[in-house]
């Protein structure tokens, strides 16, 4: 068969859950789009029943999660967060958004996470939080992480825009942290377009983080009868979603167990599939430790250098198939370089897996076709 004439593959195509047109049409139909209606109630609690969170609430976007867990952190000028270079840019803008400074260590070689071996020798007496960013949804050494967090009393953070479903020794992602962020960005294992949350496990913020999200307004307690009038009480922003969009949202949780059947068949296939051509190639293959079980939210291969990595994105084009690369290291991006600071032994590892780095496609509704095409695609790569 001519591989030209078949449809390219593309990186990612959203997934349409059974229920989604029909709960559209019913938050519509209702009249009740503004945010915190049926639907949105209906998604907060099959999200904390997924994150172990003791409360979920709906936000934008998991950029704004991030943006409102700054906020409820209470941060100065000047006052230092530890994260990864290795994330994407909303980990840092958020802390950056607020004064502060962020402090971009390096990843660990393996699991491509935060390493913690490197954390403690960052902190200072301006140190006021670390992020564990859990890539591809393989947690991070959240023990030592815990640990490092409070001996030296310090606010840990998830960033677990990838981690939906993923465990740590049998704990769900989104359940260390004192806040976890999730995102429903459409490229997402559960999307709505554009969607997130903020997971609280510590409950003394969920008062303050109800305000934050209402503009700064204690509407939240006056719809309840709490409180006789509605007031500008704090800092905050319209951080709240339509209905319409958690009633999309509410079906694609509600899928959730399918989603992810599908998608850890497809990564499953590919790690089977790929393992002789990738020793064969110097190519790594993704590595899971142990005790993480993760969601399958990418499937990721790491090249020799920059050079065969490009080559190969060029040879699956040609072929169909679209891959790429993904983040490029924050500490040596331009708003980088001004708002924040990499950690004392610079991020090495982080600059060589971001040259090397090619993600493959990986959604919900690939065919088997589409996977064998795929892996046939890879392995005709001769490492240059
Ligand atoms: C996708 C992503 C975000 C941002 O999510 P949005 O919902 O698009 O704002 C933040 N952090 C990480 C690690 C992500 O992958």
């Amino acid at each position: 068969m001519n591989e030209n004439i078949l449809a390219t593959i593309p990186f990612n195509r959203p997934h349409v859950s059974q229920n989604e047109l029909g709960y559209i049409s019913e938050a519509l139909e209702r009249g009740l789009t503004s945010g915190d209606g049926p639907f949105t109630h209906r998604a907060s609690r099959h999200l904390e029943k997924l994150t172990g969170g003791s409360r979920a609430l709906l936000t934008t976007s998991c950029t704004h999660a991030l943006e409102m867990a700054a906020i409820l952190l209470g941060l100065r000028p000047g006052d230092e967060v530890i994260m990864p270079s290795f994330t994407f840019v909303s980990t840092a803008n958020a802390f950056v958004l607020r004064g502060a400074v962020p402090v971009f260590a390096d990843c660990r070689p393996d699991t491509l996470n935060l390493d913690e071996r490197l954390v403690e020798a960052e902190i200072t007496d301006r140190t006021r939080a670390i992020v564990a960013v859990h890539y591809a949804g393989v947690a991070c050494r959240m023990d030592e992480l815990g640990a490092i967090a409070q001996r030296h009393g310090l606010a840990l953070i998830e960033d677990n825009a990838h981690g939906l479903g993923g465990l740590h020794r049998g704990r769900p992602l989104g359940s260390f942290g004192c806040m976890a962020t999730q995102s429903f960005h459409a490229t997402k294992n559960v999307q709505c377009g554009e969607g997130g949350a903020l997971i609280l496990n510590d409950p003394e913020l969920v008062a303050r983080a109800e305000i934050v999200r209402e503009k700064g307004t204690n509407r939240n307690l006056f719809f309840r009868g709490q409180t006789d009038k509605y007031r500008w009480v704090d800092i905050g922003s319209s951080y709240l979603p339509s209905d319409v969009l958690a009633a999309q949202l509410t079906s694609q949780l509600e899928a959730f167990d399918a989603i992810q059947a599908r998608r850890q068949a497809v990564w499953g296939a590919y790690h089977r599939g790929l393992a002789d051509w990738a020793g064969a190639n110097e190519v790594s293959q993704p590595v899971v430790p142990d005790e993480c079980a993760h969601p399958a939210h990418l499937y990721y291969l790491l090249l020799p250098d920059l050079e065969n990595r490009q080559a190969l994105i060029a040879h699956l084009a040609e072929r169909g198939v679209q891959a790429t690369f993904h983040y490029q290291p924050l500490h040596a991006a331009p708003a980088g370089i001004r708002y924040g600071r990499p950690a004392a032994g610079g991020c090495p590892v982080t600059e060589r897996v971001a040259d090397r780095l090619v993600r493959l496609p990986l959604f919900a509704d690939m065919t088997e076709s589409d996977v064998a095409r795929v892996i046939g695609a890879v392995r005709t790569y001769e490492v240059i």
